[in-house]
């Protein structure tokens, strides 16, 4: 199928676009990588009266450290943040997530701007940022604003932004000593997102007991979740073999995996445990140093 027909605008600053966003309103679709939205405009699930792309904006890609926080561009592709030496040394889970999206060619285009604001129910970046506890910064016509990780993700495809805002950066605390985290996955065969996903922050505190912990899932419900009680299960214990094995336990319980093609909820509730416990002991290794 192809795209019904659109007006396409390529502004080469945030001003413009967010000029473009405030006159064309709701009949204005942003573009970033396409992954995502061209397959819908083809099958006509999406018929914006027009295109604002916004990867001929400087500025919008990219990834830096600012005193504590580490700073990733709206537009930096899965490929620059799997490639990022900054990232590998700080903030490994994001390299490790983002090198287990789709192929190449989704992950050279693909962008953490587009998965976030995009919202899919099995991709990889959202329960990373879950579990980094990220700062997600937005502009539009009407201002900018900070959203938490944990309140971007609102359901099915959805995201808390609203239509005429961009989302242009988003800030990770540098991460405190004996801090590790780590993201594992069962990939679905054939387009790599994620049966189940699940990423792991945890910070180890006196007589090595977890003194603080976020884990989250995608894959398994209609958006990313963090799974409190799983957290709670590792929060004051030492992390071994059995506190994981129960805070993972705990996380399966948590999620009403839907039966398809791949496994019926059982399964799947299995595979979350499975994927939960991997998660948490490389996350605890990484502490651990
Ligand atoms: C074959 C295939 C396999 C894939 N496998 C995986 C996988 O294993 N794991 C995974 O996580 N993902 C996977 N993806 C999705 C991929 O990561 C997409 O690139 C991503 O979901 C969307 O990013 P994008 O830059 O392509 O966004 P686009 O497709 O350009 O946009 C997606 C949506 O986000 C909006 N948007 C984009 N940028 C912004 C912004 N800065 N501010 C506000 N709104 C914005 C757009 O308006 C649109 O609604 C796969 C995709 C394909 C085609």
């Amino acid at each position: 199928m192809y795209p019904a027909s659109f007006d396409y605008h390529a502004p080469t600053s945030v001003d413009d676009a967010l000029r473009l966003l405030g006159t064309l309103g709701d009949d204005a679709k942003l573009l970033a990588g396409g992954h995502s939205l061209i397959p819908l405009l083809k099958l006509r699930f999406a018929r914006p009266a027009h295109l604002i792309d916004l990867r001929r904006i400087p500025g919008l890609a990219g990834i830096r450290a600012d005193d504590d926080q580490i700073v990733i561009g709206a537009l930096t592709t899965h490929r620059t943040l799997e490639r990022s030496t900054l990232l590998r040394g700080v903030l490994p889970i994001l390299p490790e997530a983002a090198e287990r999206i789709g192929d190449p060619l989704v992950r050279n285009a693909g962008t953490i701007g587009g998965s976030l604001a995009h919202a899919d129910p099995g991709a990889d970046l959202p329960a990373v940022m879950l579990a980094l506890g990220a700062e997600l910064r937005t502009a539009s016509p009407r201002g900018g604003r900070t959203i938490a990780a944990d309140d971007f993700f609102i359901g099915l495809l959805t995201s808390a932004l609203e239509p005429d805002e961009l989302l242009t950066e988003i800030r990770v605390r540098r991460p405190g000593p004996a801090t590790g985290g780590a993201y594992a996955k069962r990939p679905h065969p054939a387009s790599r997102f994620a049966l189940v996903g699940a990423a792991v922050v945890v910070t180890l505190g006196a007589g090595e007991t977890v003194s603080s912990a976020r884990v989250a899932l995608t894959g398994v419900g209609e958006r990313a979740i963090r799974v409190p009680a799983a957290e709670g299960a590792l929060v004051g214990r030492a992390p071994d073999a059995a506190t994981i094995e129960r805070a993972a336990t705990e996380a399966a319980a948590g999620v009403e995996p839907r039966a398809d093609l791949q496994g019926d909820a059982e399964y799947k509730r299995h595979l979350t445990r499975v994927i939960t416990q991997r998660a948490i002991a490389r996350a605890v290794e990484r502490a651990r140093g």
